[in-house]
């Protein structure tokens, strides 16, 4: 029996664990203990994701959600440790680029338990980003990198990372094609908020590089604001945002605010959209599964393909590049049957 210990802590982790942990489920040969970080912690950020998404519920909840950046990794740091210590899982499984994921590598990597990174290998190459540290040290004492692409394989080895390196795909395709089923069944949030499917934008701020500062939120405000005039856009509003907002005296008139939504309520809203104007990572490339154009409220982009094939662009930057094309690097969504089998094949 492979047992595998899952850290999670953020809203796309959960998202992208699920998918992971169905198929744990599936196997015989493997079992997953789940630890919550606490680093969302509101219903909305969180619950909802274990409840509708059928996460198991974490059998550890560290509890550590807000504090700066060192605080809350160093307590997260120590709360792992001693997950670890007491019970040796087989591996650490850990996602993306917040501070859980490099508080559970580093907690893992120093007691020579391997770490399997899922996400691996995406660069903004903007060190200012808390994400960017996470993830180049992240991967950097990982023993199995699952890339989503091909840039991301080829990005590790430019920092001399070969061994373990495998391209999967992209586990959010797996996610996005299980929900956008299911939000079909179930999901009415386009006629709850009175929109008309394929009239309103759908929009999510939520980055420190658009938050932190008066004038960058102000910006961002500015531009949802200027397309509010011509079509609705609905804005589900992430807490740090949400504070930044009240923090800067800002306002978010001529917007449709709502409160955080659900993973199937929010592939409603991508599959029901006209386009989307968001600074997420996950959602850049989720506009794409739904095959919706993008705008990037950034200056760069790890998913430098949704650019390359058309569907998305940087807001300040080129127009999106034509004609529009698939693209084959994200899989087929069986990229969690391809990582567990080559962490079972590792042993
Ligand atoms: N998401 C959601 N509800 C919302 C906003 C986002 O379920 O109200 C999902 C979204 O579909 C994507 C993930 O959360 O799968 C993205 O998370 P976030 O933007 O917080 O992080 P990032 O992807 O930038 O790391």
């Amino acid at each position: 029996m492979t047992t595998i210990l899952t850290v999670v802590g953020a809203r796309p982790q959960f998202i992208k664990a699920a998918a992971v942990s169905r198929a744990i489920r599936a196997r015989d040969s493997m079992s997953e203990i789940m630890v919550h970080t606490g680093q969302h912690f509101d219903a909305n950020m969180s619950d909802v994701f274990f409840d509708e998404l059928e996460i198991a519920p974490p059998a550890h909840h560290l509890g550590i959600g807000g504090g700066g950046h060192g605080r809350m990794t160093g307590r997260m740091l120590e709360g792992i440790e001693g997950i670890l210590e007491a019970g040796r899982p087989d591996w650490v499984l850990i996602y993306g680029d917040t501070n859980s994921t490099i508080a559970g590598a580093l907690a893992a990597a120093k007691l020579h338990i391997p770490v399997a990174h899922v996400e691996a290998g995406l660069r903004s190459f903007n060190k200012r980003m808390p994400e960017e540290i996470n993830r180049i040290l992240t991967d950097h004492v990982s023993t199995l990198l699952f890339c989503p692409t091909q840039t991301a394989v080829d990005n590790l080895a430019s920092e001399g990372i070969t061994a373990g390196v495998h391209h999967v795909g992209d586990v959010m395709y797996d996610a996005t094609l299980d929900a956008r089923e299911k939000a079909r069944e179930t999901s009415d949030i386009v006629a709850r908020l009175q929109l008309e499917p394929g009239k309103y934008v759908l929009s999510t701020v939520h980055r420190a590089e658009n938050t932190d500062s008066r004038d960058a939120l102000g910006a961002v405000l500015d531009h949802l604001k200027a397309k509010a005039a011509e079509v609705p856009v609905v804005l589900p509003l992430h807490p740090r945002t949400a504070g930044a907002v009240k923090k800067h005296g800002l306002d978010f008139d001529g917007l449709t605010v709502i409160d955080p939504v659900g993973y199937l309520d929010m592939a409603a809203l991508l599959d029901g959209c006209a386009e989307v104007l968001t600074d997420s990572g996950g959602v850049q490339k989720e506009a794409y599964f739904h095959r919706k154009p993008c705008t990037t409220l950034r200056d760069e982009t790890e998913w430098v393909e949704t650019i390359e094939a058309g569907w998305n662009r940087l807001w300040k930057g080129a127009d999106f590049v034509s004609p529009r094309k698939d693209i084959a690097d994200y899989g087929d969504g069986k990229s969690a049957e391809r990582i567990l089998d080559l962490i079972a094949s590792a042993g």
